[in-house]
């Protein structure tokens, strides 16, 4: 049995989608699982999870409310239907109907503008609001998984993968490994994935698009002090750029841990909902996929600290999110 004594976070991570990330979370966490690693695995794309159908999970053992913030109703004995409340909503969560105006609560961000303006204060709020839920199944490969689902239309989804994040770790217990599949992109529910992470495997194409989004994530990873690998996925679409990738890589301290070829069963297997490697175990990307498995169970779990202070940044680099 492999063992890591503490616990480490271990986030996949792409500044895109469609590159491939839960396909390889998926093969990830079966393979270490198999080479005897404790996990548990997080699906933190709370507006779009997908991991369980990567991995087979049909039922969930428990799904428990998740609870946040507030949404403004009017109370319609007190409201004088001036409108004032839906001219200041910021989101444009006040309707007009029949008449009177009405707000939409799958819109309402529960911002308190409305309220502040009104001159009769007509507006109230709904507290602990569901706002998702959190999901966790036994896979059949013995480990967990719990899976994070925002309600449309409600925010905070950041705040619901740090839940999910923590419920990975309260049920791995002692050591072991939180292997997280983040959503795309540099939003808050990105953030919130590597925010305590160790580690961030990088998924990247032979794109300019790809290369571009990988300077955010990575920016972010530098930020959260998460020391960075990549993979390239697909590399073989475009093996000139792929260098073009690879050599960022190598002027920023990021190792290259494994290229993936394309291979059209990757979505066979994804209509299958079985990971590659059960599903397709001699292609090409599985045996790809399995390559980086094993790097990351022989060379980077075992000795994880020495690891990280090789490849992690030496301060922490500003992030400055774009506000809208
Ligand atoms: S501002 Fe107040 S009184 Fe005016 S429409 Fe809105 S809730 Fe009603
Ligand atoms: S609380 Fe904010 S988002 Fe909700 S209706 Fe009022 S102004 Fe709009």
């Amino acid at each position: 049995m492999s063992s890591i004594r503490d616990q480490v976070e271990l986030v996949v991570a792409s500044g895109k989608g469609g590159v491939g990330k839960s396909t390889l979370t998926a093969v990830l966490a079966v393979e270490l699982a198999r080479r005897g690693f404790r996990l548990v695995a997080a699906d933190a794309d709370a507006e779009a999870p997908n991991l369980h159908i990567a991995l087979g999970v049909s039922e969930w053992e428990s799904v428990e409310p998740y609870y946040e913030g507030r949404i403004a109703f009017i109370r319609r004995d007190k409201c004088t239907d001036c409108g004032i409340c839906a001219e200041v909503c910021p989101y444009g969560a006040v309707e007009l109907r029949d008449g009177h105006y009405y707000i939409n609560e799958w819109i309402c961000e529960g911002c308190l503008t409305c309220s502040l303006a009104c001159p009769v204060k007509a507006i109230r709020y709904k507290f602990r609001v569901q706002a998702g839920e959190i999901r966790v199944a036994t896979t059949r490969y013995g480990f967990k998984l719990v899976s994070g689902e925002i309600r449309p239309g409600r925010p905070n989804s950041g705040k619901l993968v740090t839940e999910v994040k923590n419920k990975a770790k309260s049920l791995l217990g002692g050591g072991g490994l939180v292997l997280v599949d983040a959503a795309a992109g540099i939003e808050c529910q990105v953030i919130s994935s590597l925010t305590g992470a160790q580690l961030a495997l990088l998924v990247a194409e032979p794109t300019a698009a790809s290369l571009s989004d990988l300077k955010r994530i990575h920016k972010l990873t530098k930020h959260f002090m998460a020391a960075p690998m990549l993979v390239i996925n697909k590399y073989d679409l475009n093996e000139e750029y792929a260098s073009t990738i690879e050599e960022y890589a190598r002027e920023n301290n990021i190792p290259v841990i494994g290229r993936i070829p394309y291979d059209d069963s990757v979505p066979k297997s994804i209509v299958s909902k079985t990971p590659l490697n059960e599903a397709y175990p001699d292609s090409p990307a599985a045996k790809a996929m399995v390559e980086i498995s094993d790097y990351i169970a022989e060379e980077v779990l075992p000795n994880w600290r020495r690891w990280w202070a090789k490849y992690r940044p030496k301060k922490p680099e500003p992030y400055i999110p774009i506000l809208p």
